[in-house]
């Protein structure tokens, strides 16, 4: 339930606000419905597709009541995420998590988070900073590093990140590590190279390391919306991500932005971002998420 009351009071609430002293469901309805859709992030598309669905439950159970739609949107969202929670495979030793994402979005919080989860459930972990185009970037991660007690494998600033994975992968396995996270660089100025220097250190931890990366995630800013989309459209095209990161679920409205991104990509989200502290955050779980929203 955590983080979800501004999407909630978004999605949710503006649907009671809508039924409440309607009589019919009419092509009227639908049309306001579609409208606070896509005013709470599910995208244009999604919002067609979803009132479709709405209109097709109503046929099938012969509905009537408006009140009732409440519900009817309910299962479509709970059939539209699916009923699995997609986790992050760690039984490799190590695990490599490339972990990918434009600035800003919450990469390195996100990194020094899941360094937190597993840590604490007695796993060894390493970080990289493979960001070595901002100083402050190796920086912050070694600050993370130093909270979560987990050692970061780190180059000089401006040195080449393919030497920084390698290096991390051979220690990860001198070292005995279980996981290794590579935090990487993120400024999207010049789509092409950043995406070629993303090719490029995952094919460097695959020599270092034959399969790694074992997951890609790509870390998501929920309050961005359909930039969100965007972006998850761009990077699952250049790089293979596996997995999904949302950040920011907390204080925004925009949490709608799950439906819209699952809609459109085949990659499922695997964690949420409700905080900015090390525990904030989740694994993402379709049906509590799609319980939450109404609960
Ligand atoms: P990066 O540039 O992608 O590495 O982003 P950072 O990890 O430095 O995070 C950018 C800002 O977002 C920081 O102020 C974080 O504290 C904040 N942040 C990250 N994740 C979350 C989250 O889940 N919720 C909130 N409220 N803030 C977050």
């Amino acid at each position: 339930k955590e983080g979800l009351s501004r999407t909630r009071q978004n999605l949710v609430q503006k649907v009671e606000q809508l039924v409440t002293g309607r009589q019919h469901i009419d092509e009227e309805l639908y049309e306001e419905l579609e409208e606070v859709l896509i005013s709470a992030d599910v995208g244009a598309e999604m919002a067609l597709q979803m009132v479709e669905g709405l209109r097709k439950k109503v046929k099938e159970q012969k509905i009537g009541d408006p009140g009732e739609l409440k519900r009817l949107l309910q299962e479509e969202i709970v059939e539209l995420l699916g009923q699995e929670t997609a986790v992050v495979d760690i039984s490799k030793k190590p695990t490599v998590v490339l972990v990918v994402g434009v600035n800003g979005v919450g990469k390195t919080t996100t990194i020094a988070k899941l360094a937190h989860r597993w840590k604490s459930e007695g796993r060894k972990v390493l970080l990289a900073a493979g960001d070595t185009f901002r100083a402050a970037a190796i920086d912050q991660l070694e600050i993370w590093g130093q909270r979560v007690g987990v050692d970061v494998i780190r180059h000089q600033e401006g040195s080449d990140p393919g030497a920084v994975a390698y290096d991390a992968a051979q220690a990860a396995i001198s070292r005995g590590a279980d996981i290794l996270l590579v935090d990487t660089a993120g400024r999207l100025h010049n789509k092409n190279h950043l995406m070629n220097e993303l090719s490029k250190v995952g094919r460097v931890l695959d020599r270092a390391l034959p399969g790694a990366p074992h997951e890609i995630l790509l870390v998501l800013d929920a309050t961005t919306g359909q930039n969100a989309v965007t972006q998850a459209r761009l990077f699952g095209e250049a790089v293979g991500v596996t997995g999904l990161v949302l950040t920011k679920l907390d204080g925004t409205a925009k949490g709608g932005v799950i439906l819209a991104i699952q809609g459109e990509l085949n990659v499922p989200v695997k964690f949420i971002g409700i905080g900015e502290a090390m525990d904030d955050l989740r694994i993402f779980e379709p049906q509590q998420f799609a319980k939450a929203l109404f609960g």
